[in-house]
């Protein structure tokens, strides 16, 4: 069995479909607790990380050739190419500079001149912009008719693996948990103490933004991108016409209600340093979804008791890390 419906068990479920001697069943209830992966500003971008630096940064490159190869080989809908574009100020030189060697002028770009004011450098990373509800409705189309798909509440799990959920109690075999931040909540006293302190030492980490619908003749751009201000986004989804801007980081909180007064402060910051006529605030919705912070930001998945697995702390990589996850897991069922 596979609990959770967000991109940990999407990825998993390609993974574990490929094996024809499982028969996988998943259960999961998004109107109950709201799947992060459905509000998200998701883009895969390694924004100058390296490997050799730090396990964080290795997991990271290895996961998104492992996301860019799946792209290579599968072309799945709701995944767009596009730019990123890190920009700062003179006085930020230093910060920047460590992170990225080949930066470039805003001088010498039209299109960012064009953007934006008062911002001096950038350095421009190819990007990949997710749709997330495409990309479920893709992987959902694939797995179908492999995985039995059911919708409940996941109650309790016992340490021989019995599962009271509110749609009937089952035994499985194996249990993968792809619960995110409440997978503390369902575990059972088998499960390995390591685990259990990497789940204590986790956090909810908030994330609003700010979303509309944009009409594409007022927007009219070759392709998607992003315009990082310092911190500040500024996104622009082509293929969905829509623009994102965001987005806030309230660590320990799950209060899936926007934070207005922070994101009127990005608003106003961003029309403040950019040409972009942006629509008025009051129009723009807004949208909170609550990360997973790993303990020392770094994602779990593996094997936490003898028959039950897990994928957490997936925390802003999360749709690049899911998909080395998936692969790295689905290989102790072979
Ligand atoms: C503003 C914002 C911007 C972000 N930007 C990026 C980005 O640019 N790139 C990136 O990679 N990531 C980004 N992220 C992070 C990313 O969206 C999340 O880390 C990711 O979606 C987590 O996926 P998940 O599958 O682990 O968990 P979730 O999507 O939260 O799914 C958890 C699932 O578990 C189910 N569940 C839990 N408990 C139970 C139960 N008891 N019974 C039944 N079902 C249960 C839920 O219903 C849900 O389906 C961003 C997040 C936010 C908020």
């Amino acid at each position: 069995m596979t609990i959770g419906d967000g991109i940990a068990s999407w990825c998993l479920h390609e993974e574990l479909s490929k094996n024809p001697m499982l028969e996988v069943t998943n259960i999961a209830k998004n109107d109950l607790f709201i799947p992060c992966s459905l509000n998200t500003t998701s883009i895969n971008c390694l924004r100058g990380v390296e490997k050799g630096v730090s396990p964080l940064g290795d997991r990271i490159v290895d996961s998104f050739k492992t996301f860019e190869h799946f792209f290579d080989q599968q072309n799945p809908q709701g995944v767009y190419q596009g730019c990123e574009y890190q920009m700062w100020k003179e006085d930020n030189l230093q910060k920047w500079q460590k992170r990225y060697s080949g930066y470039n002028k805003i001088n010498d770009n039209p299109f960012l001149s064009s953007l934006v004011k008062d911002y001096k450098f950038y350095f421009s990373n190819n990007a990949y912009f997710i749709d997330p509800l495409k990309l479920k409705q893709w992987f959902r189309s694939r797995h179908e008719n492999l995985i039995h798909f059911k919708e409940g509440i996941v109650l309790k799990v016992d340490n021989s693996n019995f599962v009271k959920t509110s749609c009937g109690d089952f035994q499985f075999d194996r249990i993968i948990f792809c619960t995110s931040r409440h997978t503390r909540h369902l575990l059972s006293d088998d499960v390995d103490q390591n685990f259990l302190y990497y789940l204590d030492h986790s956090k909810d980490v908030a994330g609003s933004y700010l979303e509309i619908n944009i009409p594409e003749q007022s927007f009219d751009f070759k392709e998607s991108f992003n315009l990082v201000f310092d911190q500040f986004h500024c996104i622009y989804r082509k293929e969905q016409s829509v623009l994102q801007i965001g987005s806030t980081t309230l660590n320990r909180c799950a209060l899936e209600l926007a934070h207005e007064k922070q994101l009127l402060h990005i608003y106003d910051y961003i029309q403040k340093s950019s040409f972009i006529e942006l629509p008025l605030f009051a129009r723009f919705q807004q949208k909170t979804g609550i990360r997973h912070k790993g303990f020392k930001r770094l994602p779990f998945w593996g094997q936490i008791s003898a028959n039950k697995f897990a994928i957490c702390g997936l925390y802003k990589n999360a749709f690049s890390f899911a998909f080395l996850a998936a692969k790295e897991i689905s290989r102790s069922f072979d």
